[in-house]
């Protein structure tokens, strides 16, 4: 029998393939890609170069650069610490503003701006239920309703008083959550990283959250990265697979993490409106010109489901979007039209 931390390596394992890159194009020959992996911000990272300038000590310097700047801003967004930027701001919630960085408030502010535009379905407050549902304990359990219902408030993101320097929450045991932006952000600073040592072709994925840098090309109309998109159901199968250039991709899955009850699945994307897993959608694919829109928006649409979320990616100039749901015992897809021209399923062909 594996253990729980076995099962839990596994699936972090399992999470970090959820989108796998695999260049077709011919990278010019010899030398092959580097490929260093890690872990970091709870989950694994990769970091890809191709195609490389530079002597092998020169680009293990480029890729030490890149993973210093993934953990850099892991110890500002992560609420998994006190001492971090947000776990500061978390553990004063009610008492104290806390000075931060100036990188910081233009996170929130972008991830709070993402809030308005979705009419509170992406929402950075909703630390205190995400917490009440503790998806990482070994246990999870439903929180009762009397607890969602004393927590809601706390997570009325309105509440939340970013200024130039500093961060307050008024409320005590109000917390923010960056679990769904830190990663797709972490990934963007890496590749700019990267790209400013002179490297122009590179991947960097942190659990799935994919940034390709590719000179010359542009998202959907390349063709030089295959994406394969996990099958939501099936464990360790593929849903189908897409060609893309720079830009970003996420995937927000309802099997990242989870846990059954009574034959229930319930998940760690959370609909605000009242403290329960979303349920409209199984999992959302976006492709973005970078790698922190296509995190924000693949959680934001999510929550928003199949008919709300189709329309907000309609009216946000740029990304495409491939939205999965069940019907029965089936799966149906909704995409975008860039999508559509793109997208080759593989699960129904096996
Ligand atoms: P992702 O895997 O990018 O879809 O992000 C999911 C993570 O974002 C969860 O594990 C929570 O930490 C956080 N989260 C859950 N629900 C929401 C929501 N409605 N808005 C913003 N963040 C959320
Ligand atoms: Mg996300």
């Amino acid at each position: 029998m594996p253990s729980p931390a076995d099962r839990r390596a596994a699936s972090m394992k399992w999470l970090f393939f959820i989108l796998t890159l695999l260049f077709v194009a011919s990278c010019g020959g010899p030398p092959g890609p580097v490929v260093r992996e890690s872990v970091a911000m709870n989950t694994f990272v990769s970091i890809t170069i191709y195609n490389t300038p530079f002597s092998d000590t020169e680009t293990a310097l480029c890729i030490d650069s890149a993973f210093a700047e993934i953990r850099r801003i892991e110890m500002m967004a992560t609420d998994y610490s006190d001492t971090s930027e947000i776990g500061r701001i978390n553990a004063f919630a009610g008492s104290d503003a806390q000075e931060v960085s100036k990188e910081l408030v233009s996170l929130l502010n972008y991830s709070l701006e993402f809030g308005r535009r979705s009419q509170g379905a992406f929402n950075i407050a909703v630390g205190p239920i995400v917490k009440a549902w503790d998806f990482l304990s070994e246990s999870p359990r439903i929180p009762s309703q009397t607890l969602l219902d004393s927590l809601l408030p706390l997570t009325n993101q309105l509440l939340v008083q970013v200024h130039e320097h500093s961060v307050f929450l008024p409320l005590p045991r109000m917390s923010l959550d960056l679990g769904a932006i830190a990663k797709g952000y972490a990934v963007d600073r890496a590749l700019g990283v990267l790209q400013q040592s002179g490297i122009q072709d590179c991947i960097v994925d942190i659990g799935g959250n994919l940034g390709v840098l590719w000179h010359g090309t542009r998202m959907l109309d390349s063709t030089m990265a295959t994406v394969y998109i996990r099958h939501p159901r099936r464990e360790g199968e593929f849903l189908g697979t897409f060609r893309m250039g720079t830009g970003g991709v996420s995937t927000s899955g309802d099997y990242q993490r989870y846990f059954m009850n009574n034959g229930i699945r319930y998940h760690h994307i959370i609909d605000p409106n009242n403290g329960y897993p979303a349920r409209d959608v199984i999992s959302v694919t976006i492709v973005a010109p970078d790698a922190t829109v296509a995190d924000a928006l693949s959680t934001l649409v999510f929550v928003l489901g199949r008919e709300k979320g189709m329309r907000f990616v309609e009216g946000y100039p740029g990304i495409d979007a491939l939205v999965v749901f069940e019907t029965g015992d089936s799966l149906g897809y909704l995409m975008t039209s860039g999508m559509k021209k793109r997208f080759v399923e593989t699960a129904r062909h096996d």
